[in-house]
């Protein structure tokens, strides 16, 4: 019943606004629409609702796209003569009147969690921790897929109903913009935001953390996204020393006692935040190692009302869920003892915590003098649920971790797996959501822990599947054009070639997709292995194939740097020019044109290094095919292969494509590690062996009708498949069942 209900929400929430509504709202002022507007840009549950962007695309077009599409900056910057013009006009009073009805609709709505636990659980209250969330290109407070994971878990925790707030830090400069050089070198720029145009709302509350020999203060702020409350701390306040003010200077900024620093002041800070706004958590989720000290902050406050150091324990482990998402054990945050034991100098001494107890809970051999604190290793020990984000990941994470739990053999370590998702209503494009809908009858945005729906994709039609297909293609050729132009004129390239260049991207050619983070196991160069061999396959002009990467490295990861130079440097190969384009600045809109707009998403990294990966995710729901090393969530998502074809049949899927052999399923330590180059000669050479034989073929297959059948075929089962396990509505409700409520 509930199900039913959400659906009809969600159908009234997206239909246009003239079918919603048959009167005028009355005139409005501009005071009134300020008021109206602001209210609605300071809740980013706009973020997932076109209907509440509406009123301020409408309200001044320019703005809208100059400000990243952020409701509030548009709001700021928009003069006077525009609020008056807007509110002059029917259409405008109208669409803000249908945004604030769907609002406060949806903030009340009768959720999943009423549905399913609220009587037999009441009470509950879940902090999640992170160290970035990534909520909206507007709001900078994100470096990659990590904080794409929690800003979704968020918007799912919001549409489901799940009581959980969540626990940052707001940084003055966000991550870093990135421009490349005219030799393809990254350019780091670290922009100013203003304030006022942030959709953070000052709480008034402030907390004084203690890290070594001073309390920094801290402003705690807040982020209203729909339901879920975000608080995050601010340490740049003038009465702070000035090496404490970089606390929250900038996302993964500066020397590992800064990051140590600032790990402390998430964690311990964090706890002291929600105790200060008035939540007493019932269990505590460490998305990732960075919030450790949340854990110690709450050993510390059992010890100090008197429990013993094992009962304490106990206590904090019944009540923390601990996510890694690190595969590789050197990508563990590990800081010196006397670092770690100095910061945190007050929180210990509050708990009678001694050093050797903060040892013996942060090595993996406590009795290894030498061995630094590891983050992880403190979230294992204090977390009774622990899980990785993939099957796969499940099984490295046991294998990697038995140390700590002195088993012999990984099936005894108590590590599982919640395998990652992705928020539909975020990186679902509207005219896919309309297609669907009209196509197939179903609501793609419905607020339901699964949505079968999905599963009447196969039934779409192929001529209406592809007119959909198309429109998507063509949207994301005028947006890379807009891109590309732009940084080429910033570099200086002249009209005639930056003309050139743009006129050879074809709306209607196969359009390949690679962005990621630049982190160099994730090989974005892989494809240029065998340039001779490539240009083959992009030069047939009968079988036009482009490729469109996007993707920052980390500012340290020279490596990565490197990676991007060598995609730059490709895009202007003789072979390959006008065939692989690079776009700069990788971000959730560049993210969104991308996954929406490919036809085939590829995805090569060194197995079984990729955690779970989620870009390749939020494809199948626009149509788009993945094309992936059987690494992360893809050996799951990966429907239809049959393990005793050899070849390229063997690496044919009936919803996509997976690089290397079928055979490769079960984790093998030596193909991470083993010689590099003959891995990565292989996997190259299965990629271009499934372009040619299979990927290119099939998209050029055309019938009478000009349709590519099979094509279409695979596409559509990959949108049967897919988008209903991975999505964070099926993530969240999984963390409910599995550890927030047990
Ligand atoms: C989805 C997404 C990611 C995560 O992609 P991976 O496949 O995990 O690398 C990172 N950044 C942005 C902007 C995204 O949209």
């Amino acid at each position: 019943m509930a199900a039913k209900k959400s659906n009809k929400r969600s159908l009234a929430n997206t239909a246009p606004a003239a079918h919603r509504r048959t009167l005028v709202p009355a005139p409005l002022t501009p005071e009134d629409a300020r008021a109206q507007l602001r209210e609605l840009a300071m809740n980013l549950w706009w973020s997932w609702n076109e209907i509440a962007r509406r009123p301020f695309a409408a309200l001044d077009p320019v703005l809208w796209h100059a400000t990243k599409h952020s409701p509030l900056a548009t709001l700021v910057h928009a003069g006077p003569a525009t609020i008056e013009a807007a509110c002059a006009e029917p259409g405008f009073r109208l669409a803000l009147a249908d945004a604030r009805a769907a609002l406060t609709e949806a903030m009340s709505a009768r959720t999943w969690w009423d549905d399913a636990h609220a009587k037999a659980k009441p009470g509950t209250q879940i902090a999640y921790f992170c160290s970035e969330y990534a909520i909206h290109e507007s709001v900078q407070q994100y470096s990659g897929g990590l904080g794409v994971l929690a800003g979704d878990h968020l918007k799912s925790a919001s549409d489901l109903g799940v009581p959980l707030v969540a626990v940052g830090l707001y940084y003055r400069h966000g991550y870093y913009i990135q421009q490349f050089a005219d030799d393809g070198s990254t350019k780091v720029l670290y922009p100013v935001y203003d304030r006022a145009t942030m959709p953070v709302v000052e709480t008034g509350v402030s907390i004084e953390c203690p890290i070594g020999d001073r309390h920094v203060r801290a402003k705690v702020l807040r982020m209203d996204v729909g339901r879920t409350r975000v608080y995050l701390l601010d340490a740049d306040l003038a009465e702070n020393a000035p090496e404490d003010r970089l606390l929250t200077e900038g996302l993964y900024k500066g020397e590992p006692d800064l990051r140590m620093r600032q790990q402390v002041l998430l964690g311990v800070g964090g706890m002291l935040a929600l105790r200060a706004v008035g939540v007493a958590p019932t269990k505590i989720h460490l998305n990732e190692g960075h919030a450790a000290f949340a854990a110690i902050a709450l050993l510390a406050e059992f010890r100090a009302q008197g429990l013993s150091h094992e009962a304490a324990i106990r206590r904090v482990r019944e009540r923390t869920v601990f996510t890694t998402h690190t595969p590789v054990a050197a990508g563990h945050d590990r800081y010196g003892v006397d670092m770690v034991a100095a910061a945190l100098r007050e929180t210990l001494a509050k708990g009678g915590i001694s050093r050797a107890e903060l040892e013996a809970l942060s090595r993996e051999r406590p009795e290894d003098a030498k061995e630094p604190v590891c983050m992880t290793v403190l979230c294992l020990k204090l977390a009774e649920k622990v899980n990785g984000v993939a099957k796969l990941h499940g099984v490295v994470s046991r294998e990697m971790w038995k140390s700590v739990y002195g088993a012999k053999k990984a099936k005894d370590v108590p590590i599982g797996h919640v395998t990652n998702g992705i928020h539909v209503a975020t990186w679902l494009d509207p005219r896919a959501a309309e297609f669907w809908r009209t196509a197939c009858g179903f609501d793609p945005r419905a607020a339901t822990a699964r949505n079968k729906g999905w599963k009447r994709a196969e039934g779409a039609d192929p001529a209406a599947f592809w007119a959909m297909r198309t429109t998507l293609r063509t949207s994301l050729v005028r947006f890379a054009r807009e891109r590309l132009a732009r940084a080429a004129e910033r570099r200086g390239e002249g009209p005639t070639a930056i003309d050139e260049m743009l006129r050879s991207m074809d709306p209607n050619a196969l359009t390949i997709g690679f962005a990621r983070r630049f982190a160099t196991y994730k090989r974005a160069p892989l494809l240029f292995t065998d340039v001779d061999r490539l240009a083959k396959i992009v030069g047939d002009a009968k079988r036009p194939v482009q490729f469109i990467f996007a993707g920052k490295a980390h500012p340290r990861d020279l490596g990565g740097q490197a990676y991007a130079r060598k995609v730059f440097e490709m895009t202007r190969h003789p072979a390959l020019r006008g065939r692989v384009f690079l776009i700069e600045e990788y971000d959730m809109e560049v993210g969104r044109a991308l996954v929406s707009g490919c036809d085939v998403w590829l995805n090569n990294p060194i197995r079984p290094h990729e955690a779970s990966g989620t870009s390749g995710m939020k494809c199948p729901m626009h149509g788009g095919i993945n094309c992936s090393i059987l690494d992360g969530w893809w050996p799951e998502g990966v429907v239809g292969l049959d393990p005793t074809a050899r070849g390229v049949k063997g690496m044919i899927a009936s919803n996509g494509w997976a690089i290397g052999r079928a055979d490769d399923e079960a984790f093998n330590e030596a193909d991470a590690h083993g010689a590099g180059e003959a891995r990565d000669l292989r996997d190259a050479a299965s990629l271009y062996e499934l372009l040619e034989k299979s990927i290119v073929a099939e998209f050029y297959d055309r019938g009478r009708d000009g349709l590519p059948k099979k094509w279409i075929k695979r596409a559509l089962t990959s949108a049967a498949t897919v988008p209903d396990f991975f999505s964070t509505h099926r993530m969240v409700a999984e963390y409910v069942d599995r550890a927030y409520v047990s």
